[in-house]
């Protein structure tokens, strides 16, 4: 791709890829001081317009390209080379184009996430500490007769291997800084300055190794997983095993066959699924082979474990979402735990889901790929089904005990009783105080917060749903009305029930936050904590409390998604579930699906332990069968429904999803610029490969003083998808649309 070989001659210009919305890269001239020493991957501090910014170098040319339309007087000069060895990796920059390509995305916005945050900015470097080291060939005896002091100083240092910090050294009793100068003056020791990683489990206490032996199920599926590895081609498995199957048993034993076979692994967890254990148990079984990257770390300590993978210092990298652009050299295996949790999807630009790219990194450069999950996601289990994926199972919980039994509480019911909205129902009080009485734990899971508002009868159960789209409206408070967000239907707000004519109608969508406090008046003799994004903001805070549940100092936590899953609690004996069926009210295609994984799951924090598990959900739809098939926990019950549904309304894995947001500060410009996208998208797409649908009012209709249109898009393949939306977006801004008003997100989570 070079004009000419490198190799003889340095290059002049260079190409960058810059953090910004445009889809292009732009050139630039280098200057003769760095040309011999710049390289593609390093990070170039450039003019951009008025500003400077960091951009990546991504190729080099020792002539002007041809295809650079650019006069060449009008080139600039980089500014200044950041990086002698390039960040990064040949593999990551190729994997980040094909990320930004197959999400409409951009290259420089990619790149730039795929680095550890803040390592752009001058705050985030490496930390250096003085150090004390023994020098070889100095003897004691020699010279002047040395003091008791200053003998024990090089009796301590060659005690801990002959090099120490400074300040551990001077935390030894009696041992001042006096003596270690003189020391120093006289040749025996050498003072120095040295690099010191910051490790995010420097305090922690380390788990002893446990070594089980595997069940016959466990060792099959590691063996297919194995032998794939073996033959160092691309292979992709679904690993399907219920809550408590052992699944991270097959994921640690995988990842220590591969580092045996001299490649490297990468393992991608949810958000709240890295808990402090598994870490730590993690640790415990690489020992420093292991990097660990997730957003609770400081910037330093990310910054560090990075830098550690980079250098080839581990090889073993566990992460959240944005891990899976972890500078791992020679991949063997990407494992990818819980799949289908929505926390791999990148919820603001660029957007991509890591599980998707992780597949993709396991294609390019032959490895293998293990999605693993209790609940598979929708996209997963049909591509298991189609034989893309290969299919392992894990169908019994580890030593025989059975999943907890879940039980229904009908709050329609509890209404009428009470005559009365009551959060709490009486069954889920009762099972409260008897499962305290025994000494035993309780997990209480409430809704997630900020959702909007919708309307349901309290009688029946029922939502007002839009006439063309088989989704609930949502209620605008400002004009009362009722509004579908994907075809921009409308009606009035009913004053009773469609269905059963009652009149209590409510809006839901506010006040679950209450429910810890109420809790707490109601039990004053159990130690309860709540666990939230609200609540819990720093580092460390929601380890400390789940360390804590987890060793018997608290009695009941109550939170959100967050203690769901991935957390192993064998004390824990009741699962309450408030209102966390709010969400099959949601405008959002993939509500039924998530109620069903969000029971599923909180169901196996149940009964982990030797004692038996009960789960209690409070519900207003019963009769839905997301509910009817997680109280049986019974996926392939479920999955045969759903599928059903998503292919009447053209829906993933069918059809492949995009939603447009036009975003603009002036009411009738944003209008414009969306009619002009939707005429575009019309005229690109005339054998109708992609349906159309907008635009319609976002969810949220008007944000930080804009107003915010949406468009969504059903396509009958990617490629038709991506097609049509390349030339819509390129005629539009023919005809007057200002791209910078519209944001494109493929394969959106929610449609929201
Ligand atoms: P999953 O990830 O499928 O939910 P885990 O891997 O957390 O399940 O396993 C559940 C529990 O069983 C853990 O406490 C784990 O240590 C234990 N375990 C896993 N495999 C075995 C085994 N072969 N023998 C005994 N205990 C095991
Ligand atoms: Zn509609
Ligand atoms: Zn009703």
């Amino acid at each position: 791709m070079t004009t000419t070989d490198l190799s003889e001659n340095p290059p002049k210009y260079v190409e960058a890829a810059l953090p910004v919305p445009l889809r292009r890269v732009f050139t630039y001239r280098v200057p003769a001081e760095i040309s011999g020493s710049i390289q593609i991957g390093a990070r170039l501090k450039l003019p951009f317009g008025r500003r400077s910014m960091t951009g990546y170098a991504v190729e080099l040319h020792t002539e002007l390209p041809a295809d650079v339309e650019v006069d060449e007087s009008k080139i600039r000069d980089v500014i200044e080379l950041s990086d002698d060895e390039p960040l990064i990796t040949p593999e990551i920059l190729k994997l980040t184009q094909w990320t930004a390509d197959y999400y409409a995305s951009f290259w420089g916005e990619m790149l730039k996430a795929s680095l550890p945050a803040g390592i752009n900015s001058e705050k985030v470097r490496p930390r250096r500490r003085k150090s004390v080291r023994l020098i070889a060939g100095a003897d004691a005896n020699e010279g002047k007769a040395l003091t008791e002091t200053q003998l024990e100083i090089l009796e301590i240092l060659s005690g801990n291997g002959g090099e120490m910090l400074f300040t551990e050294l001077l935390e030894q009793p009696g041992i001042t800084p006096s003596p270690l100068n003189t020391l120093a003056k006289r040749g025996f020791v050498e003072v120095f300055v040295k690099e010191v990683d910051r490790d995010p489990l420097r305090n922690a206490i380390i788990p002893a190794k446990d070594d089980f032996t595997l069940t016959e199920e466990q060792s099959a599926a590691l063996a297919s997983i194995d032998e794939a590895v073996s033959t160092s081609q691309f292979r992709s498995f679904l690993l399907h095993g219920v809550t408590g199957s052992g699944k991270t048993e097959v994921y640690i034993r995988a990842m220590k066959h591969t580092l045996e076979t001299g490649r490297s692994a990468l393992m991608l967890v949810p958000e709240i699924a890295l808990t402090p254990v598994f870490s730590r148990r993690l640790r415990a079984v690489f020992g420093s082979e292991v990097a660990i990257l997730h957003s609770n770390l400081s910037q330093g300590e990310r910054f560090d474990e990075w830098r550690r993978i980079r250098r080839g210092d581990a090889r073993i990298a566990i992460g959240t979402r944005s891990a899976v652009f972890a500078p791992l050299e020679n991949l063997g295996l990407v494992i990818v735990d819980e799949e289908h949790d929505p926390s791999y999807r990148q919820h603001e630009s660029p957007f991509y889901n890591a599980r998707d790219v992780a597949v993709m990194r396991a294609h390019m450069i032959g490895a293998v790929a293990v999605l693993g999950s209790a609940t598979p996601a929708m996209e997963s289990f049909y591509n298991a089904q189609t034989g893309k994926y290969e299919y392992l199972k894990l169908p019994e919980r580890i030593g025989g005990r059975g999943l907890a039994t879940a039980e229904l509480v009908d709050m329609r019911d509890v209404f009428k009783r009470f005559g009365k909205d009551v959060p709490l129902s009486p069954e889920l009080l009762d099972a409260i105080v008897e499962t305290h009485k025994r000494g035993e734990q309780v997990i209480i899971l409430l809704n997630r917060r900020g959702f909007s508002q919708f309307v349901l009868c309290r009688s029946c159960g029922e939502t007002m749903k839009c006439k063309n789209c088989d989704i609930t409206l949502t209620f605008h408070r400002g004009d009362n009305r009722l509004l579908c967000h994907y075809c921009n239907y409308r009606e009035s707000v009913p004053k009773v029930c469609p269905k059963c004519e009652s009149e209590y109608l409510y809006f839901v969508g506010e006040g679950t936050e209450n429910i810890a406090a109420t809790l707490a008046k109601r039990f004053p003799d159990m130690r309860i904590a709540r666990v939230d994004r609200d609540t819990m903001s720093t580092k460390g805070e929601i380890d400390e409390v789940l360390l804590k549940f987890a060793a018997g100092g608290l009695d009941m936590l109550v939170g959100t998604q967050m203690i769901a899953k991935g957390h192993d609690f064998p004390n824990v004996t009741l699962v309450g579930v408030i209102s966390v069926d709010i969400g099959l009210g949601l405008p959002d295609l993939r509500s039924a699906e998530r109620t069903f994984q969000l029971i599923t799951q909180v169901a196996g924090r149940a009964g982990r332990g030797k004692k038996a598990g009960r789960v209690l959900i409070q519900t207003y739809y019963p009769d839905h069968y997301a509910l009817r098939f997680a109280k049986d926990q019974n996926y392939a019950g479920f999955y045969a429904e759903e599928i059903k549904y998503r292919q009447r309304l053209n829906y993933p894995p069918f059809f492949v999803l995009a939603s447009i947001l036009i975003k603009h500060r002036d009411r009738q410009q944003a209008a414009k610029m969306a009619n002009l996208l939707r005429r575009s998208l019309d005229a690109a797409n005339p054998a109708k490969n992609v349906r159309v649908l907008g635009p319609a009012p976002a969810s949220i209709a008007r944000l930080k003083n804009e107003y915010r249109l949406q468009i969504i898009l059903k396509g009958i393949n990617r490629r038709a998808l991506r097609e049509t939306i390349d030339i819509a977006l390129a005629d539009a801004e023919h005809h007057g649309c200002d791209l910078k008003t519209i944001f494109v997100e493929i394969d959106p989570v929610n449609l929201m």
